[in-house]
Parts: C-alpha cells; sequence; structure tokens
C-alpha cells in the first residue's frame, strides 16, 4: 500500500504566493489611507497666520457711542475693554502686526526676504471691515497706549467703505470720515483697503455695476489719502464685503487689486494657498471672550530663517 506524502516544494510555492498576494492587497488598501493621513497631518502642522476679523468696536462705558442701531451690527462690536486685553497679550508675547503688502510680500509672493528683526516673532493681522467711528474713536487711544507702554507700534488694516465716509468728523457718527483716515494713517496705525465702494454683495452685481464698485472706491481712498502715501500703498488689497466672491468678481478684482479676502472663519496656511483671491480670516464677533481671541492667536507660528 502506498500514499502520496505531501509535496513540501509546492506547499511553499503556494504560501509564497499568498503571502504576496496578501502583501499587495495591504498596499492597495492602504497606502492611499496612508498617503492622505500624512498629507493631513502636514496640512494640519502647516505654518498658520490668523488674520482676525473685526467690525465695530464698542465701548461698554459708553456703549451708544458711534454704535450702529442695528442688531446685527450690535453683535458683530466687539468689548474695547476685551480688544486692549488681547492687544496688550499680542504686544507682549512678541507678535508681528502684518500689513496687507507685508502679508502679500513676505507670505504670499514670497518675492522678499522676511527680514531678521522679525526671526522669532509670531505674525498675526488685525483687520477692521465696513469702516465703523469707533474704529477711529475707541481704538486709536487703545493702541496709543499699548505704543508708550510697549514701544511697539500696533498696526491694524481697515477695509473701508468709500461710499459711507462721513462727511464730518464728529465723535457720534457711525462711519469714519476721511479725515479720520488721513489722522490714523499718519499716526501710523492704519494701513487702508478696500471693502468695495458701497458694501454692495458683489456675486450678484452685473458686470458694469462690479466694475464701479471695484474701481470706485479704489479711486475714492486714494483721493482721500492723497499726499500722506504713494497711490500704491493704499487700496490695492480688497476683502470682499459679506465675504461674498465667485470667479466673475475674482476676475474683475484681479484688475484693480493684487489679493482678495474671504470672511470664511479659517486659519490661513499661507503655503497651502491657492489663490491669493480667496485669503482665509477668522471671524470675530462679540461672542468670543479675549480668551478665546488669544487662543486664536497662538495658533500662528514663530517666523525662523527656515520659513
Ligand atoms: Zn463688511
Amino acid at each position: 500500500m502506498s500514499f502520496k506524502l505531501p509535496n513540501k516544494k509546492n506547499n511553499s510555492k503556494k504560501n509564497n504566493y499568498n503571502k504576496r498576494w496578501y502583501r499587495q492587497l495591504f498596499v492597495i488598501l492602504f497606502m492611499p489611507i496612508g498617503m492622505i493621513l500624512i498629507l493631513f497631518l502636514v496640512y494640519i502642522n502647516a505654518p498658520r497666520i490668523p488674520i482676525l476679523g473685526f467690525h465695530g468696536i464698542v465701548d461698554m462705558n459708553n456703549p451708544n457711542m458711534g454704535i450702529i442701531q442695528n442688531p446685527i451690527a450690535q453683535r458683530m462690536a466687539y468689548p474695547m475693554q476685551n480688544l486692549e486685553k488681547v492687544l496688550e497679550y499680542l504686544a507682549r508675547n512678541n507678535y508681528w502686526f502684518l500689513s496687507t503688502q507685508n502679508l502679500y510680500d513676505y507670505f504670499i509672493s514670497r518675492s522678499h526676504d522676511i527680514p531678521e528683526e522679525y526671526f522669532g516673532k509670531k505674525p498675526i493681522m488685525l483687520s477692521f471691515d465696513d469702516s465703523y467711528k469707533t474704529v477711529y474713536t475707541n481704538v486709536i487711544p487703545v493702541l496709543e497706549k499699548l505704543e508708550k507702554k510697549y514701544n511697539q507700534k500696533i498696526k491694524i488694516v481697515l477695509f473701508v467703505n468709500p461710499g459711507t465716509l462721513a462727511k464730518h468728523t464728529h465723535p457720534s457718527t457711525t462711519y469714519l470720515s476721511c479725515e479720520d483716515l488721513r489722522t490714523g494713517f499718519q499716526k501710523g496705525f492704519y494701513d487702508i483697503q478696500s471693502h468695495g465702494q458701497n458694501h454692495k454683495d458683489l456675486t450678484k452685481l452685473a458686470v458694469q455695476d462690479l466694475t464701479e464698485e471695484l474701481a470706485q472706491a479704489q479711486t475714492q481712498l486714494r483721493d482721500c489719502m492723497t499726499g500722506l502715501a504713494e497711490e500704491e500703498a493704499i487700496a490695492k488689497h480688497i476683502a470682499y464685503p459679506y465675504g461674498a466672491m465667485n470667479s466673475l468678481v475674482e476676475a474683475y478684482a484681479a484688475k484693480y487689486y493684487q489679493s482678495g479676502y474671504l470672511y470664511n472663519s479659517t486659519i490661513l496656511r499661507f503655503r497651502w494657498l491657492k489663490d491669493k483671491y480667496q485669503i482665509s480670516r477668522l471671524t470675530v464677533n462679540r461672542d468670543k471672550s479675549p480668551e478665546r481671541l488669544i487662543q486664536m492667536a497662538t495658533r500662528s507660528f514663530p517666523i525662523s530663517n527656515l520659513r
């Protein structure tokens, strides 16, 4: 009687084949997941620049001064006392207050090398939309106080609608006047940029009106600042009203402006920015405590020569 011994050679061949097949299956299934995970981690840890988007600033000891009687505007207005706490933290903790041109030159086009004096500092941008008078009456005194205390100039960006500018300079008006813009600029605090002529939703305009909104805002802001600044330093960048834009708006904005800002509650990861007309900003309203804003600010990265 005889029986067949198992063929060891054949079995090990089969096992090897199975192992290879499992390995291939593993690679096919898990490589893309691994790659996505790595990309996600790189994205999460990419250098960030917080760009905070404020509107009006209300003095809690004098809450009616210059504040528009409109529930949305009131909810957007941030308490001056809280703003001061945030700015004091930033001034004490080595932040670099970017102008729109700083952001563009050093981080978006990267056409300029960051000067060594900024190494170790954390970049941030503070922007104020809608031309509220309180950005003059309630913010300038805070900036002057902190300048004296910390010997540091805090630069803020104003996205202005020249169509709403007040004709006179009385402190109780709702909107800034051209004179206020000139004074704040001369003091070295304001970077004056465009928010469209009349705060219209640009995505809802026909081409003719869209062009006017974009062009007039630039011309009027430059006229207002005549004699104080090079034309190119004023209204070279735009923040879209309501953060609303589309490809048509972008195409026309690009004829007048070098970059465009959204209002989308997202932190800017500048190395991942695909479109310089879609710069992210973080929204600020009265519900955000100073601690919350400071926490947003701490997401900035310290500049190193390895940027
Ligand atoms: Zn606005």
